[in-house]
């Protein structure tokens, strides 16, 4: 369990749940533990479902239990975008992956880091309360209940499947990497600072100037991989190289500085497969993010950032394991590049 002042939130961070149900009607595959499983089963908003027929609780190899969903992916536990749960009996009837969402949640060698996922529209719109506000709840949940975490994360990181760096080697380099960041063109500084990383030495690497081979990279390679990913992601054999893309408006620019700051502060670069794997990933994400953007037209709205950035989210910056192939062969393009 975390010592209080060991759980750390990223500055600035803002959220509030504005209620809107989506995280309760996406289908999430949501485990349960035995006890939360008995506790559930003695609510009236359980008793009341089931007698009406419905499984509020999905039983898989009869003994391990889920959330069900209806036909639509809606929670059965849903009502009027509250959960019953929640309302009637309190907070702590819902599962815990339920009380945690949308926060991420990673333990490493200096604690717990929280950062935010942007599936949750709220999230993707910066506003409500500062995340430092939600420590107590969170130290609280840490001693009532199994909270599951990313990592735990080692000493040792590994930057490429060849090279590693200290934790303390790791928070340099990645002071360096925010510090620089480049809001202008983040797909190119993103790619940039996986090539500058995917040397025998990298906690050397330098993030204040672009790479001379990025040249070559950006012009082919990259926009192939990120076609290739897309047409995964979208389910159609039609590749097409992905040009890359820049934000064109002060609110993309600002919604992806809070996007790569969740990601960096909130040490995800450390949860595998390696460093140089998750920022291909990352710069992957945001260039099919900036080409989702731009076929919506001229004028980009809240909604248009809040479904485009719930797509990269959920279909590949959580989900990368079925990308993690491709991203170690990049990476291993890469590390020959620089050899
Ligand atoms: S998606 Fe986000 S804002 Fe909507 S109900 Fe879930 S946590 Fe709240």
């Amino acid at each position: 369990m975390p010592d209080p002042l060991d759980i750390h939130f990223i500055a600035e961070s803002r959220f509030s749940c504005n209620s809107c149900g989506k995280c309760c009607s996406s289908n999430f595959e949501i485990p349960l533990q035995d006890t939360k499983v008995s506790l559930i089963k003695k609510s009236s908003s359980y008793k009341t479902r089931a007698k009406q027929g419905y499984e509020p609780l999905r039983v898989v190899a009869d003994s391990f239990h889920f959330l069900g969903y209806n036909d639509k992916g809606q929670c059965h536990f849903l009502d009027q975008s509250l959960c019953a749960l929640h309302k009637h009996e309190g907070i702590s009837h819902k599962p815990v992956i339920c009380q945690i969402y949308p926060y991420n949640l990673v333990q490493t060698p200096d604690g717990i880091h929280v950062s935010l996922l942007y599936s949750c529209p709220s999230v993707v719109t910066g506003r409500g309360a500062p995340l430092e506000q939600s420590r107590d709840a969170l130290q609280q949940l840490f001693e009532t209940s199994q909270v599951p975490v990313l990592g735990p994360v080692r000493e040792h990181i590994l930057v490429t499947q060849f090279s590693t760096v200290t934790w303390q080697q790791y928070l340099v380099v990645e002071q360096s990497l925010w510090k620089h960041i480049d809001l202008e063109d983040p797909v190119a500084y993103l790619l940039g600072a996986a090539n500058s990383l995917a040397v025998p030495q990298p906690w050397q690497a330098r993030f204040d100037r672009r790479p001379k081979s990025l040249n070559k990279l950006v012009s082919g390679p990259f926009q192939d991989f990120a076609g290739s990913v897309w047409a995964f992601l979208k389910e159609t054999d039609d590749e097409q190289a992905i040009p890359m893309g820049k934000p064109r408006t002060d609110l993309v620019r600002k919604t992806i500085n809070h996007f790569l700051r969740n990601q960096i502060q909130g040490k995800l670069l450390v949860i595998g497969p390696s460093m140089v794997a998750r920022l291909v990933l990352l710069a992957c994400a945001l260039n099919i993010l900036l080409y989702e953007l731009k076929a919506r037209g001229p004028t980009i709205d809240a909604k248009d950032l809040e479904e485009s950035f719930a797509f990269i989210e959920e279909r590949l910056v959580s989900q990368s394991n079925e990308v993690e192939p491709a991203l170690l062969e990049f990476e291993e393009y890469l590390l020959e590049m620089n050899s």
